[in-house]
């Protein structure tokens, strides 16, 4: 799946508590030398599926934070949440930062069948550490089943609280690879 976040600086002339009216955001960034620089992310993971353990090395199959009933489920070091992955390494590649793999590696046993809420959570920390906010999220989901259908509301609604933006600036696209 990938996943796509796209930054802003939060100039000091628009801070979050003190946002000044629509036209003055439009003036101030017409204006090139108040425009806030704007940085994109791209993130991709890929996660093998199996049989839930003890059939076989598959984890419960969770998606953006969401449990599904699935009688597979990807096998990994942490809970093996590709979406959840794929936007933390978005996040982070937007600041030109090391990757997932560098800031939580697979060899730590710390991150053994770790919540990976934890990484992306971490993952908006350091934008935010870093001066920008999130403007949107636009991801794609590549899998043949569990279908996301009914559950892609839910796993927008999850994510954008992850994240601290509105539903709408979350995007959720469900792929199966035509055979
Ligand atoms: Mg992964």
């Amino acid at each position: 799946d990938v996943g796509r976040g796209c930054l802003s600086r939060q100039s000091p002339l628009n801070p979050p508590s003190l946002t000044p009216p629509p036209i003055w955001i439009d003036k101030i960034q017409r204006m090139s030398f108040f425009s806030p620089p704007t940085r994109i992310g791209h993130g991709y993971d890929l996660h093998r599926l199996e049989p839930i353990a003890p059939k076989g090395a598959g984890r419960p199959f969770i998606l953006g934070g969401i449990r599904f009933d699935h009688d597979r489920g990807p096998v990994g070091h942490s809970d093996g949440d590709a979406l959840l992955h794929a936007i933390t390494d978005a996040l982070l590649g937007a600041l030109g930062r090391e990757d997932i793999g560098q800031l939580f590696p697979d060899t730590d046993p710390a991150f053994d069948g770790a919540d990976s809420r934890r990484f992306l959570t971490r993952a908006v920390e350091i934008v935010r550490e870093a001066g920008y906010r999130i403007g949107n999220l636009d991801a794609t989901v590549i899998l043949e089943q569990p279908r996301l259908g009914s559950r892609k509301m839910e796993i927008r609604t999850h994510l954008a609280e992850i994240l601290g933006v509105g539903v709408d600036d979350v995007n959720l696209k469900g792929k199966s690879h035509e055979k």
